[in-house]
């Protein structure tokens, strides 16, 4: 029982400690997992700084007039475009047409797609989105940078925003619109196609799969732990030569089936058994064939009680004690003369015996109304006189206790 309950206890901690494994796992990977996207987009947020940085210390760059490149019509300085001769004529591509430009490539080539905006464009497709307006919205409180997962039509995407500071190039297209140098009024967006990367199912079949095996581990040690603590506590009341109950266990019974009979008003009966002539029948046979006979004799003493309620024990060297509860001196005299009559007809040789040539036993028989005792160690010391009567009177016989004054 209190095994089990140990068990138990463990297998709930043991619960306790995957889920906690489980839920912190889970949260590495996707912490990892949001590094990873962060790191990715922020690279590719530099590389785009980067090349505008470089367009705008060259102040503008210019390229072949073409129809994917057509002058900019926001780019309103008299120098945008310039005729080298009939066949060339160059517009100039300042970071911000650089930048769309850009990000038409980007779509096409790596899926990602990128945004330069703020909340005051000069030119209407640079206009905020919604949800860029909510993250440039932060940059103006001091925010460096934003990102946020998203979902569109079934599938996921890491949007990422940072501020792009204005600088002395920034003023010749923006000083018109009160931009001052190291304002934050824009940004560029990127949004890269996400797939989630961390699996649920791994990590919750990895952590099953440690759970079920921690689970079976216990209940194996359980299951042993209980098969040793049985075989412990039959060990406890098991005589191990003959194994019937021993000693300790008939202490146990007797004073607890004593307690209840003289309780419940009655009979209880006890009936003492010994072996006759058992010395001379080791000193002739030895040690060993002595431990075959009591083998034997306990075997056929347990064989002889045909009731649940009846007991036997090993209750010395080759003394056994019967407990007959409920049983009168008439039933306790005949199952103690039914035990004599089956170990005499074993028929185990004994030579040097005095009163046969097979092993026999005498038996002392007692009860509880009969002979009027009140405790179970009068009990069984009557059941012992009639035993040492028994063996005076000749030997393989039953004797019955008779008090003095009976
Ligand atoms: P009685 O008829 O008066 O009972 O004589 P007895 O020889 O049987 O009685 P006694 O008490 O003189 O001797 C009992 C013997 O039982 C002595 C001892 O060597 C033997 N004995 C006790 N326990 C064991 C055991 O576990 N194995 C074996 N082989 N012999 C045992
Ligand atoms: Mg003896
Ligand atoms: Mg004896």
């Amino acid at each position: 029982m209190g095994v089990n309950r140990n068990i138990i206890i463990l297998s709930i901690l043991w619960l306790v400690i995957i889920i906690g494994s489980f839920s912190w796992n889970y949260a590495v990977a996707l912490n990892e997992q949001n590094r990873l996207a962060r790191f990715t987009a922020r690279s590719f947020f530099d590389q785009i700084v980067i090349t505008r940085k470089w367009n705008a210390l060259h102040g503008g760059l210019y390229a072949p007039i073409t129809e994917a490149t057509l002058p900019n019509p926001y780019h309103d300085l008299p120098d945008r475009d310039l005729e080298v001769n009939s066949s060339l004529k160059l517009t100039k591509i300042n970071p911000a047409y650089m930048t769309r430009q850009l990000s038409e490539i980007a779509i096409e080539t790596s899926g990602i797609y990128f945004h330069i905006t703020s909340l005051n464009p000069i030119r209407p497709g640079n206009k905020a989105t919604e949800r860029e307006a909510v993250h440039l919205k932060k940059f103006e409180q001091g925010v460096l940078e934003s990102s946020e997962f998203f979902e569109d039509e079934g599938k996921q995407y890491y949007f990422y925003m940072a501020p792009l500071v204005t600088d002395t190039s920034c003023l010749a297209c923006h000083a018109k619109q009160g931009y001052q140098e190291g304002d934050i009024r824009g940004g560029i967006s990127l949004v890269l196609p996400f797939e989630s990367k961390v699996s649920l199912h791994i990590i919750l079949f990895s952590h099953l799969i440690i759970a079920l095996l921690g689970l079976l581990g216990l209940a194996f040690v359980g299951r042993t732990l209980n098969i040793s603590y049985r075989t412990i506590e039959k060990q406890a009341v098991i005589d191990s030569l003959t194994g019937i109950l021993n000693r300790r266990s008939f202490t146990e019974t007797i004073n607890r089936e004593f307690n209840r009979s003289f309780r419940e008003e009655e009979q209880l009966a006890i009936v003492m058994c010994d072996i006759d002539n058992f010395k001379d029948y080791n000193d002739t046979y030895g040690h060993s064939a002595g431990d075959e006979c009591l083998k034997k004799v306990a075997q056929s003493i347990a064989d002889s009680l045909q009731r649940p309620g009846d007991f036997c024990f090993r209750y010395g060297g080759e003394e056994f004690v019967v407990i007959l509860v409920n049983t009168g001196r008439n039933g306790a005299i005949a199952v103690a003369e039914r035990i004599r009559h089956k170990v005499e007809n074993i028929g185990i040789s004994h030579s040097k015996s005095a009163v046969s040539d097979v092993v026999t036993i005498s038996a002392g028989v007692a009860t509880l109304r009969d002979n009027l005792v009140n405790l179970s160690e009068e009990l069984i010391k009557c059941a012992d006189d009639a035993l040492y009567q028994a063996k005076r009177s000749g030997k393989n016989q039953v004797c019955f206790y008779e008090s003095e004054d009976a």
